[in-house]
């Protein structure tokens, strides 16, 4: 039923001018699964997952996070809910303990700045300013943002694209650890091996549509191919 999904997505739309960019997605993730959406650019991943974070108004269609509506009830979706935002919005002045503590002020529980730090990697980081860091630095911190507030529900946005495969690795343990914690996760991914090592399930998006939706181990078998790189590649 209904009350064992985390989110869930009906029959979404959305044109951008003459682009369709999503055409009728429907998606229910189960609380604490790790679901993966999968496909090529201009799928309409991105758009799907900012519709369900409430940044963007769907054409038709609803969106449910634990049973509450992003467009409607936001103060509430804001507190259960961690979005992995676009590094640029930030402010470039800032050092890390400052953003990461400016995000903590808006929750009642916040995780300590500092192990919130040192979880993604930015310890070293600690006292410097946003526009100083690496591309990837940049991204640990926007995940770092995405949980300072223990949300129940997190959906990140190219996780690990441009880290280095260590950091790749540590992005994937936290994952792992949110996973222990009963957290229910949305991950878009373009790395296949990403969405294998990590994800319950994963809905495979082709022009704006789910063209099929099975676990990692089952979208490869239908292929008949040892991999999900060999498959979508
Ligand atoms: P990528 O992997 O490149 O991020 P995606 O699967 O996330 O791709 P979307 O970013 O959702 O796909 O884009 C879907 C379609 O909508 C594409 O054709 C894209 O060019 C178009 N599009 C996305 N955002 C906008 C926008 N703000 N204005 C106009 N067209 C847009």
């Amino acid at each position: 039923t209904s009350h064992d999904l985390a989110i869930e997505a009906i029959d979404l739309h959305k044109r951008y001018g003459s682009t369709t960019a999503v055409a009728g997605i429907s998606l229910g993730v189960h609380r604490g699964e790790v679901f993966g959406i999968l496909g090529t650019n201009g799928a309409g991943k991105t758009t799907t997952v900012e519709m369900i974070a409430g940044l963007r108004r769907p054409d038709a269609g609803q969106v449910r996070v634990l049973g509450l509506d992003p467009a409607v009830d936001r103060g509430e979706v804001r507190q259960v809910l961690g979005v992995q935002l676009q590094s640029s919005a930030l402010h470039g002045s800032l050092t890390v303990t400052e953003l990461v503590g400016l995000y903590s002020s808006l929750y009642p529980r916040p995780v300590p700045t500092g192990e919130l730090i040192k979880q993604v990697g930015l310890t070293e980081q600690a006292t410097t300013r946003f526009e100083k860091l690496s591309g990837g630095q940049q991204q640990r911190l926007s995940i770092a943002l995405a949980l300072v507030g223990r949300p129940r529900v997190v959906i990140l946005d190219e996780l690990t694209t441009g880290l280095d495969p260590r950091a790749r690795r540590e992005m994937w343990r936290t994952i792992e650890n949110l996973r222990a914690g009963g957290v229910t996760v949305l991950l878009v991914s373009h790395a296949m091996e990403e969405v294998e090592a990590l994800c319950d399930r994963v809905a495979l998006f082709v022009a704006g549509q789910v063209e099929a939706l099975d676990t990692p181990q089952g979208l490869t078998d239908r292929a008949g191919v040892s991999s999900l790189d060999e498959a979508f590649v």
